[in-house]
């Protein structure tokens, strides 16, 4: 499954950002239950039967019923074919849910024996089917557990579900499911855990004037009913875990198609949806290509009959869904149209196409045993959706864009003392989980992959990985099998015999069984140049965590004098806490640690190593030098590391002084990103703001000049991206010619004239910014006649930022008229336009929720979504109580939300302490601007004045050094 990323960028946004741009919430509840099955044992069925195959035959009723048959419902027929795992099995238990079971029977050679009840109902909570047999089962014996039962068409975008949408014939309903991670028993009664593994014969009983049904396998048959009906029964699924199963009953329509019958790739979608679907073709069968030469496993051999199908889905909880065989999609995410969809949504169909095609091996062919080992799944699907699309359209950036979008997100999320491990999570509460769940397991996953891939490097990385494929095809896997498979071939082909014969075993469980990530500090004598690496727990609020650990860790490193950014072979591993390293050479060189941040971890150095490498980035041949990633990491780093006051705010900016001659993507979004975290701190006094806000855009200089505010056409694809994302920053804040373009395009946008899809998010925003009620009217009746799912995200996404009051207020009643106005899945997004298009939105909002609360909750169930919001944009402490006075007034009303709004409120009122404690450091910058900090004394190297001995700074460090280190030996103790 593919879920939503960069929510942690957004949550520090000032205004809309380019996070903004990636939408798909999970709701919380999803996580709250997903994460209260993982961890409670009672919600796990006993292994002491398991099911091999399911015959199950469904037939769906939409509105167009005769009583008693009661709209939205499903009648279901199963057999259920099982075999007892140990003797005296006298229960039979398996899963379901919503179900109103009618009959059942269990058979053993056609015969029924005897059961102690006759009535069934799926139990509450844990949603068991208990089936008492008045005698044991009989061992080496196939039974079967026959199911007559009625279930509904649910409503929430889980199980299976109705949806709607409009094609050229009108409104139409059809039905689709989503049964991960446990709602294939809202279908049908079925063992629904991944590691009961079985075949699947399908069928749909549709009405007559429907399109075809689709489902994992083809059609085999079809037949028409006495009722009218057709009956299609679809080709046996391969060996498989029942939240892989799907299907879908509409009106579709075959969009796109590779008219290829030995590897046969269709694209399905309603039936106005034009060739919006021909880029996720285009791709999808290189990938699929791809994909089967490095795995050197076949798809269409993994079971006869198989074929490939994606479908557009008009409401979707995810983002996409990898059911093998029909991959499902929310419709932004895979219908592509040049002309209108902007490049982030050409990158964004691609890489979630490669997800959830990597997913048919990684995921489908071998499954995590439990959803403790989720990354078993989702590690390998976001390291593809990368390397894998990276390897068939490399002018799409992938490999630039995996450091800023997923490794330096998920460090972010991971260095918090709350943070949870790959596997065996310890996470403390629900609430956590729904804030670090998602991006950890996918996205920390796939960056220990990386790192993993260039220790072993590449060839004996993906001999280990076959071997894995190989060895648990059909089946479960736990970790301990992928790092049996990888050490396997390591020792094959002698890849970690310079590094003591460390195993990837011993290695990968320091990285996949603890939580966070390790900071080095490197501390250079540029004179001797003896290296002192210190590793330490990073947290992210205060730079040192309250649960020391220690990492193994690959490291790469090069210097001034030889840069090699290329070789990313590690040099060796760190095991200890302390470690002397010879750079080999003397005198002044700065040194730069992690190459390409091929790593998973966070360096800082000594002053003497920052002043060198400033003064490197901000020289126009020497900064080139220095690899693009490598000055990403810098820029995410530096702004990590004064976040956390390990290094002062005008020191940190002092570095980042280097962006007025960049130009490049990756540390432009790094920098994005650190500047929209420190905005929203300094938003609380509105100077400091407008002075950082002056700095950004005199940054800005070298980017625009390389850039310029027009989107040629003929760009390359990364250039119009950053195009994109440059300007919706810096029209946010304020840049004059930024708005000046934007306010132009706009104007002549209203004029009917075409504006580039690059450029909309930022022409829609800025031009409604500045523009009138009328202006937003134009707009928001355009938005009402969209069609193209992406187009209407864009949006959505921009009309939070009109200024005028009313049309602010028009949007706010669109996101609760009920009306799906805005659909449940777009209902996210739209909050998060509402509120943080404007400064002054949050009163607004504030003040337009005390007038409507009753149908707010009414029509959404609950307040918590814009009071979370409101809370974290008040900027004065008269703000605070003012909004404090109305939550308690209405305690009662706002339930679970009051809570919500309270701890909002406690948040706030930290941060902007920590404004007001950090300001004199940003004053201190914006006064002076960049400084030529002086070297400090180094014996030797010609540099510094007064001979005294040693290197001031670096000692200090090696003092913190040992200062951490007694501290963490005295825990360790108190442990
Ligand atoms: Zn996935």
């Amino acid at each position: 499954m593919v879920i939503r990323w960069f929510t942690f960028i957004l949550g520090a946004a000032l205004l809309q950002s380019l996070s903004a741009l990636s939408p798909v919430p999970i709701p919380e509840d999803e996580w709250t239950e997903y994460w209260r099955m993982l961890r409670d044992p009672a919600y796990r069925l006993p292994t002491t039967t398991r099911p091999s195959r399911y015959v199950v035959s469904l037939t769906p009723y939409f509105n167009n019923v005769t009583p008693p048959i009661e709209p939205f419902t499903f009648d279901g027929v199963a057999s259920i074919y099982i075999r007892p795992t140990q003797a005296n099995v006298n229960e039979i238990v398996m899963h379901c849910n919503d179900l109103r079971i009618q009959t059942l029977t269990v058979s053993l050679n056609n015969q029924q024996i005897g059961l102690v009840n006759d009535t069934y109902e799926c139990e509450p909570v844990y949603s068991f089917l208990r089936i008492r047999t008045t005698e044991p089962l009989q061992m080496d014996s196939e039974y079967v557990v026959s199911v007559t039962y009625t279930g509904r068409l649910q409503t929430n975008m889980r199980g299976f579900y109705r949806s709607w949408y409009r094609d050229s014939s009108g409104f139409r309903w059809m039905a689709t499911t989503q049964f991960q991670p446990g709602h294939a028993r809202e279908a049908f009664p079925c063992y629904d855990e991944p590691s009961f593994k079985a075949l699947f014969d399908i069928t749909i009983n549709r009405e007559a004037d429907f399109s075809p049904s689709i489902s994992n396998m083809p059609i085999r048959s079809n037949e028409t009913l006495s009722n009218g009906r057709i009956a299609e029964t679809f080709y046996t699924t391969p060996l498989t875990s029942s939240y892989l199963v799907a299907f879908i009953v509409s009106h579709y329509r075959q969009v796109s198609t590779n008219n290829n019958i030995n590897r046969p790739f269709d694209i399905y979608a309603r039936e106005n949806a034009g060739r919006t679907g021909d880029w996720a073709l285009e791709i999808g069968e290189l990938l699929l290509d791809a994909m089967e030469n490095y795995t050197n496993i076949p798809y269409y051999n993994m079971t006869e009959n198989i074929n490939m199908k994606q479908a557009a889905i008009p409401d979707f909880s995810a983002g996409a869904m990898e059911n093998w065989g029909l991959l499902t999609y929310r419709e932004a995410f895979i219908l592509y149209d040049p002309q209108n969809s902007n490049n982030f949504y050409r990158q964004r169909v691609a890489n979630i196409v490669s997800h959830e095609v990597a997913h048919m091996w990684f995921g489908n062919l071998v499954t995590c045993a439990w959803w403790d080992n989720l990354w078993l799944n989702e590690g390998f699907a976001r390291f593809y959706q990368y390397y894998l699309t990276q390897s068939v359209a490399p002018e799409l950036g992938y490999d630039i864009r995996f450091i800023v979008e997923q490794l330096q997100t998920s460090m972010l999320s991971d260095s918090v003392d709350s943070a949870h491990a790959l596997t065996n999570p310890a996470v403390n509460s629900p609430s956590s989980v729904s804030a670090h769940f998602s991006t950890i397991t996918y996205a920390r996953g796939a960056s220990v992959l990386r790192m993993t891939q260039h220790l072993l490097g590449e060839e004996t990385f993906v001999k280990g990985l076959r071997k894995y494929l190989n060895n648990r095809k059909f089946d479960v896997a736990e970790p301990n099998h992928l790092f049996e498979a990888l050490d396997e071939a390591a020792v094959e082909d002698q890849a970690l015999t310079q590094y003591n014969n460390i195993t990837i075993d011993a290695y990968f469980r320091s990285w996949s069984e603890k939580a966070g990530h390790p900071l080095l500090t490197v501390s250079i004598n540029q004179a001797t140049g003896e290296m002192i690496v210190t590793q330490s727990r990073w947290e992210r609020d205060t730079g040192v965590s309250s649960f020391p650990s220690l990492w193994e860790i690959p490291i790469t490193w090069t210097r001034a004098g030889a840069p090699d950014f290329n070789n990313l072979k590690p040099s060796q591993i760190l095991t200890e806490q302390v470690t002397t390293i010879q750079r080999g050479t003397q005198g002044l060189e700065w040194v730069i640690f992690n190459k390409q941040e091929s790593g998973y971890y966070k360096v800082n150095y000594d002053q003497n190593n920052w002043i060198l490498l400033t003064r490197a980035l901000r020289h126009y041949t020497q900064r080139i030098i220095i690899h693009e990633l490598n000055r990403a990491q810098i820029v995410d780093d530096v702004f990590v590391l004064a976040r956390a006051g390990v290094m002062t705010y005008d020191r940190a900016f002092n570095i980042l002084s280097f962006l007025k001659i960049e130009d490049a993507y990756g540390p432009w979004i790094a920098a994005i990103t650190g500047f929209n975290f420190v905005a929203g701190r300094l938003a609380y006094n509105s100077s400091n703001l407008q002075r950082l806000q002056d700095e950004i855009i005199n940054l800005s200089t070298g980017i625009t000049q390389r850039l310029g505010y027009t989107d040629s056409g003929s760009d390359p694809f990364m250039d119009g991206l950053l195009r994109m994302y440059v300007m919706t920053f810096l029209c946010n804040n304020g840049h004059t010619e930024c708005m000046a373009a934007a306010k132009q395009n706009f104007d002549s946008w209203r004029s009917g004239n075409f504006v580039p899809a690059n450029m909309r998010p930022w022409v829609y925003c800025s031009g409604l910014r500045q523009g009138t009620a009328e202006d937003f009217d134009y707009f928001w009746n355009r938005f009402l006649n969209e069609e193209l799912a992406s187009e209407i995200v864009v949006m959505i996404q921009a009309a939070g930022c009109t200024l005028n009051q009313a049309s602010l207020e028009r949007f706010l009643n669109a996101i609760v008229d009920g009306n799906n106005t805005i659909r449940p899945q777009d209902l996210s997004t739209a909050w998060s336009s509402a509120i943080s298009g404007n400064e002054e939105n949050a009163m607004r909002m504030f003040n337009w929720l005390r007038s409507n609360i009753n149908q707010v909750i009414n029509n959404l169930g609950s307040a918590a979504t814009p009071i979370s919001q409101i809370a974290s944009r008040l900027r004065t402490e008269a703000q605070i109580s003012e909004f404090q006075a109305w939550l308690d007034q209405n305690q009662q009303l706002l339930g679970a939300a009051y809570n919500t709004g309270i701890q909002g409120i406690t948040t706030t009122r930290r941060n902007l302490e920590w404004a007001q404690g950090r300001t004199t450091e940003f004053v201190k910058y914006f006064d002076t601007g960049y400084l030529d900090e002086e070297i400090e004394d180094i014996p030797g190297t010609g540099e510094g004045g007064d001979g005294e001995d040693g290197v001031p700074d670096s000692a200090n460090i090696i003092n913190l050094s040992i200062i951490a280190l007694i501290t963490t030996v005295a825990i360790n103790l108190i442990a």
